[in-house]
């Protein structure tokens, strides 16, 4: 690995580093219900000040179409932030200009403060190369190095993750250190039984990561809502439940692919059936076989897992020496259908090798479960990113922080 990491080489006292974070967190009403992401960069912010950097700490949040959107101010998380780390970090009122630039030419080492929502300013996404890069250039006036933490962004082409790092000396952050280093693992020689857990919404979202897996997985355990395209293609009725009918083609070549190279696929034998898409629709656990009664009754619907299905998927799970989870197994927002997904995080924290919880909701759904960072092997932050690093992508963002494959 050749990313060029905090450790190696930067010598960074007395410098002004621009830290792009990934501080995407949801936020209900200006409170932040899930604040995991900015814990997840805290340590290097920390590290960057015990060296006498100087920090602008700069971060996406939702999509605004432009500062308009206030909703998507960063101010709840430069409090959050500001909160966790014990200091003060005041939040500069915009992305550039006069108003940025005086707070930032006036930090001294060891100060840090916080600029708003890169994308109010539309280069930072921008389709056009030259837009970012005239943005990029602004901020390279004004910091000497750029340190990226934000691993839920590596995989785009954004001003603040590919522009500005080439511009700058630059360097991965702690976070995205360790994000690389554990999904590595996952792709290169991973101890067996190796079983990836996939659940989640949809499936076409996922299958590229699958196909990508087949050669290296021994066994792929399929819940969530996506699971219901699959049985459909097997020939059981799903009812109202969450189908991706165009998919299931690709799914039935999947299936034989999977057979082809001797993968398990380890599907549910039973499911909760619910009334309606709500938190307290009725609904009862019935057995693949009998989906044919719920679904011409009153129960159409699939929002779990059923218990024989999740005791079975947690035994497997504790059976295999390295585990990537990503997808939770139902409606875990509803408590009456987070069963699946509550079994099987437990599981996961049982494993005695390598856990690894991968993607947005994954990750909320373990914390909001009451389940500790620590219990697991690692929890990353990148929901896309960490998919597409495992199905072998390049990703933009890493590979301009000196990174190969
Ligand atoms: P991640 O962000 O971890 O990659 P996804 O975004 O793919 O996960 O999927 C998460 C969503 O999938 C959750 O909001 C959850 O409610 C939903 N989900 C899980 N099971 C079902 C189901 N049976 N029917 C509908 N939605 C489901
Ligand atoms: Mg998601």
């Amino acid at each position: 690995m050749s990313l060029r990491t905090l450790g190696s080489s930067a010598d960074l006292d007395g410098q002004v580093v621009l830290l792009r974070v990934d501080a995407n967190v949801p936020v209900d009403q200006g409170v932040i219900t899930d604040d995991g992401r900015i814990r997840a960069f805290l340590p290097t912010l920390e590290w960057l000040v015990s060296k006498g950097a100087a920090v602008v700490v700069a971060s996406h949040l939702g999509r605004p179409s432009g500062p308009e959107d206030t909703h998507l101010s960063l101010a709840p998380v430069a409090r959050r932030l500001a909160e966790l780390w014990g200091k003060a970090v005041p939040l500069i009122n915009g992305v550039t200009g006069p108003e940025v630039w005086t707070a930032v030419d006036a930090l001294l080492p060891g100060q840090v403060c916080m600029v708003e929502n890169v994308r109010f300013d539309p280069r930072e996404t921008s389709q056009d190369a030259s837009e970012r890069l005239e943005l990029a250039m602004e901020w390279a006036d004004h910091v000497d190095a750029t340190v990226v933490d934000g691993f839920g962004v590596v995989h785009r082409k954004q001003a603040s993750v590919y522009e500005l790092p080439r511009l700058t000396t630059s360097y991965a952050g702690l976070l995205v250190e360790k994000e690389v280093e554990v999904l590595t693992r996952l792709t290169t020689e991973p101890e067996r039984p190796y079983t990836v857990v996939l659940g989640g919404s949809k499936v076409s979202d996922k299958l590229g990561v699958i196909e990508a897996l087949l050669p290296s997985v021994d066994i792929i355990v399929v819940g969530g809502g996506m699971v219901f395209t699959l049985l459909k293609a097997q020939g059981h009725p799903v009812g109202s439940s969450l189908l991706e009918e165009n998919m299931l083609d690709t799914v039935r070549g999947f299936m034989a692919k999977a057979h082809d190279h001797g993968v398990t696929v380890v599907l549910p034998t039973d499911i909760v059936m619910a009334q309606s898409f709500s938190p307290d629709a009725g609904h009862e656990v019935l057995p693949i076989a009998a989906l044919e009664s719920g679904v011409h009754g009153a129960h159409a619907i699939g929002l779990d897992i059923g218990p024989e299905s999740a005791r079975h998927f947690a035994q497997v799970v504790r059976d295999s020496a390295t585990v990537f989870w990503n997808g939770p197994m139902g409606v875990f927002e509803f408590d009456a259908f987070a069963h699946g997904t509550q079994v099987l995080a437990q599981a996961l924290t049982e494993v005695t090798g390598l856990s690894v919880v991968g993607g947005g909701d994954s990750a909320a759904a373990v914390r909001a479960l009451g389940f500790a960072e620590s219990d697991f092997g690692h929890i990353s932050t990148g929901g896309g990113a960490s998919l597409e690093f495992l199905e072998g992508s390049v990703l933009p963002g890493l590979e301009i922080l000196g990174w190969q494959r």
